[in-house]
């Protein structure tokens, strides 16, 4: 017999004026995710009801969904209170509590009881039938009541969803996804706040391995899990990147470097409907991120870009990295096309004049063109095909 799950809305309650389009997004995000195990959505202003075959299955996709707060498991029966009492008996005896609480809610207003009155005659019910007592502030167990004209929903446990805003309610963004630990940390925290995600990765073949792109994938399928869309760009840095090494003074290779992604990941965004650029850069980690590098990477665009674990420390993205399942692959030891020609002394108050001089000793534009016009994009994630190969 199919199931009644249960799920209250994230922070999109706090959203008035968007509800409609933040609800119909999350509706559809839902569908898209977890689709298959549904068999009824029916979408309120406060609250989702679906109603399932597997709810196990669909309680776990639904926790990689954002813009939900909580995931409720319902049971169900009828209006009446020796009904719903014998259900909350049925449930009780599994549950081990010492102190509870019920919650009703009673939209069937010509109930002959008020919400309050059922709560308090629930309560003296469940005390006379279990050895426990009433804490209204910090229970052990809340039992909730619903009070539908043709049938009562009773719960107990809510399962904490991801919360954040629905995937897609801001657009695309670019995620700049290295095989490093912060970028994969980055795309996920963008998911979180709605923006929906391209990735833009730089190979250098043959100084970076297949290897090393393989990882990137992995990384991108592994976020694409809170998404579902996730697309990835490849671009082939090799030529450029060896340019640069030749024609610019060793210690400003990464500034000069960085500059070049920075543009190309301007005109694929563009390209791509892609509102900001985000990255997995974080203050004073490396050279390549003192404020001073920020600005003059920074400057030859000024397209948006989101830092999102700008201000994170490395433990703290690396809690999240393992949280959310990428640790593990972004550790793997492949070199990226920024570690292979890393100088010894990078800079880390580059000068924006040196490095305007600098750009000048080569034509660059011709090889950004080249690098734009050669990107391979793959559109759907087979993790098959790159795990293997890990
Ligand atoms: P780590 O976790 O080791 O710091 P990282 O990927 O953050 O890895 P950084 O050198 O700190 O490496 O790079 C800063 C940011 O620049 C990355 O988070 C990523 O957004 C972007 N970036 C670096 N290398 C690449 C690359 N090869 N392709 C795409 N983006 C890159
Ligand atoms: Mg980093």
């Amino acid at each position: 017999m199919d199931k009644l799950i249960l799920i209250k809305y994230g922070e999109l309650t706090t959203k008035k004026k968007n509800r409609k389009t933040f609800i119909k997004t999350l509706k559809n995000n839902i569908l898209k995710l977890g689709g298959n195990n549904i068999t009824e959505i029916c979408d309120m202003y406060d609250r989702m009801y679906i109603k399932t075959s597997n709810p196990i299955l669909l309680v776990e996709q639904l926790k990689t969904i954002f813009g939900i707060h909580s995931i409720v498991i319902c049971h169900k029966t009828e209006t009446d209170i020796a009904s719903i009492k014998q259900l909350i008996m049925n449930i009780l005896k599994e549950k081990e509590f010492k102190t509870f609480k019920v919650e009703t809610k009673r939209s069937y207003k010509q109930f002959p009881q008020t919400s309050m009155e059922v709560s308090r005659h629930l309560g003296g019910f469940i005390l006379k039938n279990f050895i426990s007592k009433v804490d209204v502030h910090n229970p052990e167990l809340i039992v909730f009541v619903e009070i539908h004209k043709d049938y009562t929903y009773v719960y107990t446990d809510e399962i904490k969803g991801l919360g954040g805003y629905p995937v897609g309610i801001q657009g695309k963004g670019l995620l700049m996804l290295s095989g490093g630990i912060d970028s994969p940390v980055s795309g996920y925290l963008a998911l979180k706040r709605g923006v929906d995600l391209e990735c833009l990765y730089f190979e250098s073949p043959p100084h970076t391995s297949i290897e090393a792109k393989n990882k990137v994938l992995k990384l991108a399928d592994t976020i694409n899990k809170y998404s579902g869309n996730i697309k990835v760009h490849i671009v082939p840095f090799t030529r450029l990147q060896e340019e640069i090494y030749k024609n610019v003074d060793p210690s400003y290779i990464i500034t000069i470097m960085r500059r070049m992604m920075y543009r190309i990941a301007t005109i694929v965004a563009k390209k791509n409907n892609c509102k900001v650029i985000i990255n997995g850069e974080s203050i004073g980690q490396v050279a390549s991120q003192t404020l001073t590098s920020m600005i003059a990477i920074n400057s030859v665009t000024n397209y948006p870009i989101i830092r999102p674990v700008a201000c994170l420390d490395k433990l703290e993205i690396i809690d999240i990295a393992k949280k959310i399942g990428t640790y593990e692959t972004s550790i793997l030891p492949f070199e990226d096309c920024c570690t292979i020609f890393l100088p010894d002394h990078p800079i880390i108050n580059p000068n924006l004049k040196r490095c305007e001089e600098m750009e000048q000793t080569f034509d660059y534009e011709k090889l950004i063109e080249e690098c734009v016009s050669n990107i391979e994009t793959i559109k759907k994630l087979e993790p098959d095909k790159f795990s293997e190969l890990l």
